[in-house]
């Protein structure tokens, strides 16, 4: 099992010795195709969910060698690195839209029609907590778009977070040798498309007045 960990490290790092135990863990506890890793001057621990079992060794290679870097703190490219972020991109597409909020729904469709010219494809759409620093993640590997419920009260500024998520859906990332980037140029002029061009200010207007009600209870 943990020979893929081997050939993973040393595809990565030639030049390094491997002198790790290792273990691959397949857990259902992460959402759909996340992993991380926990090691020690010994022992390299990594833990995936379980969707990983049936996808292909040289992807998973790719997955082990981006979290290898992450451990290492360096900045390398491989070919399976590059397949692992093909792969990335396109899981929405067999993601199941089994998830899908209503109310986040309409949203989503209004602004689709505006924006996509109705082009988008069906994502799975939910509420996350009632969070002030995190409006909306779009998550790659199970295909979500994730909403703080602050949102739930103003339409258009919930419309304006769905829209910067549909871009995340839409555009992807830009993957190099020393970065992955989600927030391009193109994403920031096509976030720049939207009609309200106060929005930003609005948006911090709400959250403060939200705060605010929040500490005072009313
Ligand atoms: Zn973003």
């Amino acid at each position: 099992m943990t020979r893929i960990v081997k050939k993973a490290f040393k595809e990565l790092f030639p030049e390094k010795d491997y002198n790790y135990e290792s273990t691959i863990k397949y857990s259902k506890a992460f959402s759909a195709y996340n992993a991380n890793v926990k090691y020690t001057s010994s022992k390299l621990m990594f833990r995936i969910s379980h969707e990983w079992k049936d996808v292909s060794n040289e992807i998973k290679i790719g997955l082990i060698q981006s979290l290898l870097l992450k451990i290492f703190k360096e900045k390398k490219k491989t070919t399976q690195i590059d397949l692992y972020n093909i792969f990335l991109k396109n899981l929405h597409i067999s993601a199941p839209k089994t998830n899908i909020d209503p109310v986040l729904k309409q949203s989503f469709d209004r602004v689709n029609d505006k924006y996509f010219a109705g082009m988008m494809d069906k994502t799975n759409l939910i509420w996350g907590e009632k969070s002030f620093s995190r409006l909306g993640t779009y998550e790659y590997g199970s295909d979500t778009i994730k909403i703080s419920k602050v949102l739930e009260k103003d339409q258009n500024l919930l419309d304006y977070v769905v829209y910067h998520e549909m871009l995340h859906k839409k555009l992807k990332f830009i993957h190099t040798s020393t970065k992955t980037r989600h927030h391009t140029k193109e994403f920031r002029k096509k976030e720049k498309g939207w009609e309200d061009h106060d929005v930003e200010e609005k948006l911090k207007d709400f959250l403060r007045k939200e705060r605010k009600r929040k500490l005072f209870w009313f």
